[in-house]
């Protein structure tokens, strides 16, 4: 048995889901964290398999996320639906309700978040919304399991026994009914035939849904005579088409709300939210505020608490490593094996992963901004800037998202309902900074810049954004002409942030972190022993300098000695940098022969602090690693535009760096 998980966004569906499958989806107090339909089974209920779907308002799809939730309820037919409804929300939520019951598939409406509602001394009479619409009505809290089992019991039994809605008809006898009746008679054959309820397909028409009129293959004649009702319809009510429809589920929704939901306080969460709203999004303060407290974050992690823990998870790391060291020596092991198994592994995989509590302790932090629902307040401020440089504020979520990684952020660009909003986030989003270069950009502010750590930090982040800024506005102005969608966000209201997600979205890190260390870096440091080691004959070198590595390195080198470093180490950490960003910091490791607490000392007699800044904003601007690239490949749909994006990025990032690097050569010599 299929149940589909259906709701506006920010509903709870992800935390339902979680609930009931036990699983670890991402939720998020922002509205388009989930891009994809996910599926899983029902812990307490045999073969019974949930969906959890994007959010959306309306059956009415306009972008990609929408259309895949519609097109699962149309084209899958699940045996019921799962109608999770915000109950402090309660008419806009509706609004989705009425049209999903004209699918004709049967339906449970869980209202979820009663625990606040009866926290502001609310009450839903249950009773009557169910019998009005003729519907399962289960009062839930996803957050605190409440009601679950109850849901599912009732879903279960409405889709086993198939009760379908006992009432499609929402509509006050006049023209409005009239039109949807005679439409409905019309694509009834056609309907009929797609297996979609008539109803439907008519309220569809009426809004003039494009990919339901051409699926329906209606006949001119059939469409004229449409039309011709429609018209008709529009004539005699005074409303066009769109707000007809509108008028007519909302007018329902306000009587039946009127009778069953008491609302005796103002939503007290509401009025702290607006409380707060009025600092976090003033107008003058919203942004300065914003970098103070990214600010504090940063100096919390990167000077205090992260940092702190760093370098005891470093020592630790060394002290393992020289134990290693002395053991293999003990046991009389091969040289050349524990050279591979010391500077090799140890030192390559042991300098990544001494950040580890470093990327932990930022996204612990991050985490807070996001549940609490600060991180929406973010997207909604910066709506306006992102206007002006061409692109809708819906691209700040993906934008957001790529603080962490750029592959799900460039996932997350299917929100977006244009196809040039759409291309230039593509764009844009390699240019925030993802979490994978934070082992490079800590390993290098320890060594060059110990005292202003979260100042170089913050200044790394907002180049990156900067840079991303600048080529907006370029590529608006030259080959992606154009005006963005308008975008409308629902603020949700700020919330304590829940520890169980916080936990979730800090353990997601801490796992992809160490996943990639025994991974992608493990078999990266190998390699790169490998090639150090040995020569163009296979035969051990007792230098590196005469080693396949270095002759590679010394081939690209070149290309970097005008920014300043033409060291041949440095050349190839950047290029294994392509794999995945940390693997720059374990070839440094490795080709010093250093271990994580000393790399730093290593590193300040290989660069100076400027050639240490060219480096750093070389690192933050070129090509995201592969992953990244193959991700944007598939959602541009062409190789060569992915190709050309790499070379521009690289471009970009020689050329900034090359200018920082000179133009502060001349400031300061
Ligand atoms: P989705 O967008 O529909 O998937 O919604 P999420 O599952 O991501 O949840 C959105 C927000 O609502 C999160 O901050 C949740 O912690 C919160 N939330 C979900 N269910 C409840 C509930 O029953 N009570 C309360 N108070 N908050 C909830
Ligand atoms: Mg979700």
């Amino acid at each position: 048995m299929i149940l589909a998980l259906v709701g506006n966004q920010n509903s709870g569906k992800t935390t339902l889901f979680n609930q009931l499958t036990g699983s670890n989806q991402r939720v998020g107090n922002f509205p388009g964290v989930t891009v994809d339909q996910k599926f899983g089974e029902i812990r307490f209920a045999k073969n019974c398999t949930v969906v959890d779907l994007p959010g959306i308002y309306s059956l009415r799809a306009y972008s990609n996320e929408e259309i895949i939730t519609r097109d699962f309820i149309l084209n899958n037919k699940p045996d019921g639906i799962i109608n999770i409804v915000d109950a402090t929300n309660i008419e806009r939520n509706l609004y989705l309700t009425l049209q999903l019951i004209e699918m004709q598939i049967p339906i449970v409406l869980a209202l979820n978040m009663m625990d606040e509602v009866r926290a502001n001394g609310g009450t839903i009479n249950i009773r009557v919304m169910s019998r009005e619409l003729g519907i399962s009505v289960v009062p839930i809290s996803a957050a605190k399991n409440e009601g679950i089992e109850e849901l599912i019991n009732k879903m279960i039994n409405d889709a086993k026994n198939k009760h379908y809605p006992k009432r499609i008809d929402f509509c006050e006898p006049g023209p409005v009914h009239r039109c949807i009746h005679a439409i409905s008679h019309i694509v009834e054959d056609h309907a009929e035939k797609l297996g979609m309820p008539p109803r439907f397909a008519a309220t569809k028409i009426i809004e003039g849904d494009a990919h339901i009129v051409s699926r329906l293959k209606l006949s001119q004649n059939e469409l004229d005579m449409i039309e011709h009702s429609i018209v008709e319809m529009e004539t005699e009510h005074g409303m066009d088409r769109d707000a007809a429809l509108a008028d007519m589920r909302y007018s329902f929704i306000e009587k039946l709300c009127g009778r069953t939901v008491v609302r005796p306080r103002e939503n007290r969460e509401y009025l702290r939210s607006v409380k707060i709203d009025s600092v976090l999004t003033n107008k003058y303060l919203a942004i300065p505020l914003f970098l103070g407290i990214m600010l504090v974050i940063f100096w919390l992690t990167f000077n205090l608490i992260g940092a702190y823990l760093s370098d005891w998870l470093a020592l630790g790391i060394t002290a393992l490593t020289n134990l290693v060291d002395h053991g293999l020596i003990f046991l009389g092991i091969n040289p050349v094996v524990k050279s591979l198994v010391v500077d090799g592994v140890f030192a390559g995989i042991g300098s990544v992963l001494g950040f580890l509590p470093i990327i932990i302790t930022l996204f612990f932090f991050l985490s807070i901004l996001e549940d609490s629902g600060y991180m929406a307040r973010v997207a909604f401020v910066m709506d306006k800037l992102m206007r002006k440089i061409g692109l809708s504020g819906r691209s700040i979520v993906p934008m957001l998202i790529g603080f962490g990684c750029t592959v799900p952020a460039v996932m997350a660009t299917r929100t977006l309902s244009s196809e040039r909003d759409r291309k230039m986030t593509i764009l844009l989003t390699p240019f925030v900074s993802c979490s994978a270069k934070i082992p490079i950009y800590a390993l290098f502010t320890a060594a060059f810049f110990t005292h202003y750590k979260a100042l170089v930090m913050i200044g790394l982040y907002l180049s990156g954004i900067l840079t991303g800024i600048v080529v907006a506005l370029i590529s608006n102005r030259t080959f992606m002409r154009g005006k963005p969608v308008p975008f409308v966000m629902e603020l949700p209201n700020y919330r304590f942030p829940a520890f169980k997600n916080v936990m979730l979205l800090m353990w997601e890190k801490a796992r992809d972190f160490l996943q990639r260390a025994f991974t992608i870096i493990f078999i990266a440091t190998i390699v790169i022993w490998f090639l150090q080691n040995f020569n163009l004959r296979l035969n051990l070198v007792s230098d590196s300098n005469g080693s396949l590595l270095a002759a590679i390195g010394q081939w690209i080198a070149p290309i970097f000695k005008p920014l300043g470093f033409n060291d041949w180490r440095i050349s190839t950490a950047l290029i294994t940098g392509l794999t995945a960003k940390e693997a720059v910091v374990s070839t440094l490791g490795v080709l010093t022969q250093s271990t994580a607490a000393e790399l730093p000392s290593v590193l300040s007699s290989m660069f100076t602090p400027l050639t240490a800044v060219s480096f750093l904003v070389f690192t933050l601007l070129y090509t995201p690693c592969v992953a990244a690239v193959a991700t944007i490949r598939r959602e541009l749909g062409s190789a060569p535009k992915a190709a050309g994006l790499v070379a521009a990025q690289c471009g970009i990032a020689w050329i900034i760096s090359y200018v920082i690097y000179n133009l502060c050569r001349l400031i300061l010599y």
